[in-house]
């Protein structure tokens, strides 16, 4: 058996000034100057927590000739340009063409991806994909928890596997499951007959996470479904609600095998589940004054989790509005990660460590996560910010938060890197030296994520109540483009 897979993930936040471009996927894909090749892709992915890491298991485990063509990715920002999609997308198609014949194709794709022409840029991939192997090929797709899914995805893939987890842990799993359910499409062994549904509910990054109730619960009852006798698989997409698109919003996604109206009562059955957990889904914001105290009085770590500033949703990763407060108050114990100002770190650098520098940090990419902050730093530590996931999510991958600097101002430790990188990993920590035992309250730039590796360690975790192009809080968002004033909770009155 042999199967085609590829690749192309962005999560899109239309509501960022910073368009995305070729570079940027170039960039963050590390395959060097070039676009990769299925030599590179074997060798970046085996062995990882990611989807392709599972493909490559399974093709392994199953004697699967897996032909991988193209991977690629660029960190969460704005909408991607039009150029950079047609030569991406053009590069797929030709290399899955240049790989036929072959028995399937895996795509393995994110699902909040926007661009200039398309509103659901993976239902565009999948098209053209579809066009150019025929109708008869089998395309498994596997998404983001993120993914904002329209009605036209479904049309042409012919399963959909969304991920179970957020923090997303089981990306190798959903990839392994693609292709074993692949490959017992191809031996004739199953018929999926998939059913979809796009409920009129938003929800935000905290409260989506799979580690807190209401979700713990859901996934369970999402699991169970999925194991009855004739299904395949079940998605619920939470949707990423950063976009100002129609299709914004949570999705559910079943899978029977050959009964379509079985994955259509599945997916009724457990969208009322859904909505009947709507308010649960809402968050609760702290501030950091209030994080501040608190850590005060916790008795270990307490973690302040500023998803307002989630560079892994789109956010530049520069806001200072914690950061300012911590250095008002001198909170010594206080770390700040990561906050991306590569002017700042050249600056650091030029001290050396052990030096002294004024420095205007953050706050220098848009108006909306606090202003930049003029300030006298000691600069502590400096480094190339190269590391490798060390903790469950995305395990085994390298990764580099570019040049880095630990700086101290009045008390406070802050990690200021050259890259956006989401801080959810110890070992990102790690490359300026900064150990968790150190800390009394941590704030992160992350919604999420982080729980997977720092979560067992905190004695609180609090949800912030911080500006930003990511912050937990429909009111502070203006959707022109999207169904979101019809859906819970903008609507209040909003039916399923
Ligand atoms: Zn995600």
């Amino acid at each position: 058996m042999r199967i085609v897979s590829g690749g192309l993930q962005h999560e899109t936040n239309t509501f960022s000034v910073s368009p995305t471009q070729l570079e940027d996927f170039v960039r963050d894909s590390h395959f060097g100057e070039g676009l990769g090749d299925s030599g590179s892709i074997r060798e970046r992915f085996h062995e990882t927590n990611t989807v392709h890491g599972g493909y490559l298991k399974g093709a392994d485990e199953l004697g699967i000739e897996l032909v991988p063509v193209l991977n690629l990715r660029a960190y969460p920002s704005g909408i991607v340009t039009r150029e950079t999609y047609e030569t991406l997308v053009s590069e797929l198609v030709a290399r899955v063409q240049a790989a036929l014949p072959a028995d399937g194709i895996l795509l393995d794709l994110h699902g909040a991806m926007v661009t200039e022409d398309y509103e659901d840029a993976e239902a565009e991939i999948v098209r053209r994909v579809r066009e150019s192997v025929g109708a008869d090929l089998p395309i498994v797709v596997t998404l983001d928890l993120h993914a904002n899914i329209s009605p036209q995805l479904p049309g042409y893939a012919d399963v959909i596997i969304g991920y179970d987890t957020y923090p997303h842990v089981d990306m190798g799993d959903r990839g392994y499951e693609a292709i074993v359910l692949m490959s017992r499409i191809v031996q004739g062994d199953v018929k999926p007959a998939m059913a979809y549904r796009q409920l009129p509910l938003l929800t935000m990054p905290p409260m989506q996470c799979t580690l807190r109730e209401p979700m713990v619960d859901l996934i369970a009852a999402l699991h169970q479904l999925e194991s009855r006798e004739g299904m395949l698989t079940a998605t619920v997409a939470m949707g990423f609600p950063f976009a100002d698109i129609e299709c914004m919003g949570v999705t559910v996604l079943a899978v029977a095998d050959g009964d379509q109206q079985l994955a259509e009562a599945a997916v009724d059955e457990f969208s009322r589940l859904l909505w009947g957990q709507k308010e649960e889904l809402q968050p609760r914001l702290v501030t950091i004054e209030s994080a501040i105290e608190q850590s005060k009085e916790a008795g270990g770590l307490v973690i302040f989790a500023d998803g307002s500033d989630n560079p892994g949703g789109g956010a530049p990763c520069d806001g200072t509005v914690a950061l300012q407060a911590l250095i008002k108050e001198g909170l010594e114990g206080a770390v700040v990660a990561t906050l991306c100002d590569p002017e700042a770190v050249d600056a650091a650098w030029d001290a050396g460590e052990g030096g002294q520098v004024q420095l205007s940090l953050g706050g220098k990419v848009d108006e909306l996560h606090g202003e930049t902050l003029e300030v006298d730093a000691f600069v502590e530590r400096l480094s190339d910010g190269e590391f490798v996931f060390g903790g469950p999510m995305a395990q085994g991958l390298k990764d580099s938060l570019g040049k880095t600097a630990l700086l101290v101002i009045n008390g406070v430790r802050v990690v200021v890197t050259s890259l956006r990188r989401q801080c959810i990993d110890r070992n990102m920590l790690r490359t300026v030296g900064v150990e968790l035992d150190s800390i009394s309250l941590l704030v992160l730039k992350s919604a999420v994520h982080f729980r997977a590796d720092f979560g067992s360690h905190a004695a609180r975790i609090l949800d912030a109540d911080t500006p930003g192009v990511h912050r937990p809080d429909f009111s502070c968002f203006e959707y022109n483009n999207s169904r979101a004033d019809r859906c819970y909770p903008l609507k209040l009155d909003a039916r399923l």
